[in-house]
């Protein structure tokens, strides 16, 4: 199945120059959502996980739907602030300032084998701060799926080393 005929690119959103890619013409189509849920399956399969990992909201979209499929758990990385318990926490350059992500501590065993998910790959990031939680709880990140990598922001430098699957590039 041709993905890319579900996503819909945006001009100048959020901000003039911009071409957002806006993932929810496709999880509007019952068949491309399962389509790709069903490709980071089989990765997740593959790459024997244990838990799924993934950073509000986007993540939670692609991840869940895996962890359903494959009856394990989903932990989420939240903003500050947003989780009850205790929490490992990082922070991570923006564009313009820093932003905070955190995870609770209890949420990985260490040794666990984490499959983490985003909607998309831009310059890395947000995924490069949720590896540095999953890894200081002691997991170990087996591999990490995304629906759509900007391959001309280099977004995979910052994640060198890792597996990493991504189902569209533009
Ligand atoms: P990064 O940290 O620079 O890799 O940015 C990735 C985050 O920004 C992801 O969580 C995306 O949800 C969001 N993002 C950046 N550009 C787009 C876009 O064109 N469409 C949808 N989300 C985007």
């Amino acid at each position: 199945m041709d993905l890319k005929q579900y996503i819909t690119v945006v001009s100048d959103y959020p901000k003039p120059g911009i071409q957002f890619k806006d993932i929810t013409t496709l999880m509007d189509n019952g068949k491309a959502y399962k389509y790709a849920t069903d490709q980071i399956v089989k990765y997740a399969k593959e790459k024997q996980v244990d838990i799924i990992v993934g950073p509000e909201a986007r993540g939670f979209i692609i991840g869940c739907p895996v962890a359903y499929a494959m009856e394990i758990g989903f932990a989420p990385v939240r903003k500050e602030g947003k989780l009850p318990r205790e929490v490992a926490r990082v922070e991570y350059g923006l564009e313009y300032g820093t932003d905070v992500l955190t995870i609770h501590r209890d949420a990985i065993k260490p040794g666990q084998r984490v499959l983490i998910t985003d909607d998309l790959l831009a310059t890395g990031g947000t995924i490069e701060a949720t590896v540095k939680l999953v890894e200081e709880l002691g997991g170990v990140v087996a591999g990490i799926a995304f629906l759509i990598e900007l391959g001309y922001l280099n977004g995979r430098e910052k994640l060198k080393g890792y597996d990493v699957l991504t189902l569209m590039e533009y």
